[in-house]
């Protein structure tokens, strides 16, 4: 591992309002368009996640009385300030995830309208209220907060992600702590400091960076009432599982395979467009990316595949701090390898590499980045591994089928099913496939089905252990409880002797 001494620092926590560093365990952080270090960050020990488990535990009863509005000015104040601040924490994504600016932007403001939903908090609060449910009796559910909650987030998506979380379930009354990914620590850390500038009270927002030791102590304190997750499948499962062992309630996003489906009456030519950005953009580190094609009849297949070569010959590569490029590096050394040792796999089990983007040349200085070029396959088959796991890097497989109900029933046997995507020009083929497919967000000539913040997010199948989604509506639910009041006040001549069947409304 290279380190450039010269800079280095450690990133440290967000504890009860301030920076501290445990700095036991450390682990560099690296530039991927260089391969350079410039800084560590620290990895929490147990006792310093219960230090954060305990500052947030002391801030929740002032926190859950504060008024829903007086929290929910805190989101809009933050929102400007995200805003104003939007070109350093894009800076800081790309210099540790390594995806272009312009993208690093998109997820900055996707997470911000996750912030402006927040701010809706009041309206979003007001619980449901039946009056006369009996004589004179009144009954009404709100919904109350947990306690301290917690999230665990993935490298991907640095700010947006962890944006998807903290900022519901503070206005819900929660306070939190956040375990971000160990990659790229440094923009979560800045907005958690925004949030602060914003009015968050010291210890309702805690950040502790950390590997499994953090996550674990999340998990088994009895003091953390929920916690919510997204992630790689595998860990997302043993997440859940232990996280409900331990009596919370958990939310755990997993992986993703997604399947884009190219009828044969779709234009051709947008669909290429759609397609580029879909499987490369961000380098194909996204949970949302297409990374696979299902082409239904062999010419639109020969027609896309010969578009799809032709665009990528355009495609720049490079370090994404440099606005004229279209994709930056993979995030870290050992990703990478696999990213490639993927794209040898799809090689020796038969399928044909169309574009290969191993070797892919950069500009100079960044020759140890983690770049790799967009790859192409073609005569992609149900059963190679570039078919069956997550690369989460940029290669998109072709596969042919005759049918539409084919393509169908491929995606439904896959074992992910975060999203999907149809082009074509036949509506009633768009409906009934988005009417019977087993995945949770489903796009109709748009690629990248993302719900906006005022919807919820989540797949299906293996791509989400839970009941409720990330974000929006579905945020309210999980990061709050109902409570149902039942409530009758005897005025002075009503008085009612022992009843003893079960009260009705006949
Ligand atoms: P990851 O599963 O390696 O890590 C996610 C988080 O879990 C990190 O904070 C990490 O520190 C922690 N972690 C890692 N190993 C752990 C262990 N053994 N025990 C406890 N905690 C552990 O995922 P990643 O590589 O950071 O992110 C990429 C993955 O996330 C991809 O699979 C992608 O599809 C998925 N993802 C899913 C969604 C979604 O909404 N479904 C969104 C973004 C990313």
């Amino acid at each position: 591992m290279k380190h450039d001494q010269s800079v280095t620092h450690t990133i440290g926590h967000l504890i009860d309002g301030r920076i501290v560093a445990d700095a036991a365990r450390t682990q560099p952080v690296f530039n991927p368009a260089t391969g350079l270090s410039s800084s560590s960050v620290a990895l929490a020990d147990r006792a310093t996640v219960e230090q954060a488990i305990a500052s947030a535990q002391a801030a929740f009863p002032a926190w859950r009385n504060t008024p829903p509005l007086k929290r929910a000015r805190v989101m809009s104040r933050l929102k400007g300030l995200l805003e104003e601040n939007a070109d350093k924490i894009a800076a800081l994504i790309t210099a540790e995830h390594g995806k272009v600016l312009s993208d690093a932007h998109g997820e900055l403001q996707r997470g911000i309208e996750n912030v402006e939903y927040a701010s809706y908090a009041p309206e979003l609060l007001k619980g449901e209220h039946s009056r006369n449910v009996g004589p004179s009796i009144d009954s009404w559910s709100e919904f109350q907060a947990l306690g301290v909650t917690a999230g665990i987030t993935p490298f991907n998506f640095p700010a947006m992600v962890p944006l998807w979380m903290w900022p519901m379930a503070l206005v819900c009354g929660n306070t939190f702590v956040l375990k971000p990914s160990e990659r790229d620590p440094s923009s979560v850390l800045f907005i958690a400091q925004l949030a602060l500038q914003a009015g968050v009270p010291p210890g309702v927002l805690n950040v502790v960076n950390g590997d499994k030791e953090a996550v674990d102590t999340l998990l088994t304190d009895a003091r953390v009432k929920a916690v919510s997750f997204v992630g790689s499948t595998p860990i997302a499962q043993s997440i859940y599982a232990t996280g409900c062992a331990h009596g919370k309630r958990v939310q755990a996003l997993g992986g993703a395979k997604n399947h884009a489906v190219l009828m044969p009456d779709a234009d051709v030519n947008n669909a290429v467009s759609a397609l580029m950005g879909a499987a490369y953009g961000s380098c194909g580190e996204r949970c949302m990316a297409i990374p696979l094609l299902v082409a239904v009849g062999d010419a639109v297949g020969d027609a896309v595949v010969a578009g799809l070569k032709t665009e990528i010959a355009k495609m720049k590569v490079g370090p994404g701090t440099d606005n004229g490029n279209d994709m930056g590096p993979l995030v870290t050394k050992q990703h990478f390898e696999k990213v490639r040792a993927y794209v040898d796999s799809g090689v020796a089990e038969g399928a044909e590499l169309v574009v290969d983007g191993r070797g892919v040349q950069v500009a100079p200085g960044h020759e140890n980045g983690y770049f790799l070029g967009a790859c192409l396959f073609d005569q992609v088959r149900p059963g190679m591994k570039i078919y069956q796991e997550e690369i989460f890097g940029p290669v998109l497989g072709v596969v042919r089928v005759k049918t539409l109900q084919e393509a169908m029933d491929l995606i439904d046997a896959h074992e992910y099913g975060n999203g999907t995507c149809i082009f074509t020009r036949d509506g009633e083929a768009a409906r009934y496939f988005s009417d019977h497919i087993q995945v949770g967000m489903v796009g109709v000539n748009v690629p990248l089905p993302v719900p906006v913040a005022y919807h919820s997010f989540g797949g299906f199948k293996r791509s989400l252990f839970g009941d409720l989604n990330a974000y929006g509506p579905d945020a309210v639910r999980f990061y709050t409880k109902r409570k149902t009041i039942t409530q009758r006040w005897p005025s002075a001549g009503v008085r009612e002797g022992a009843v003893f069947s079960f009260p009705s409304n006949r």
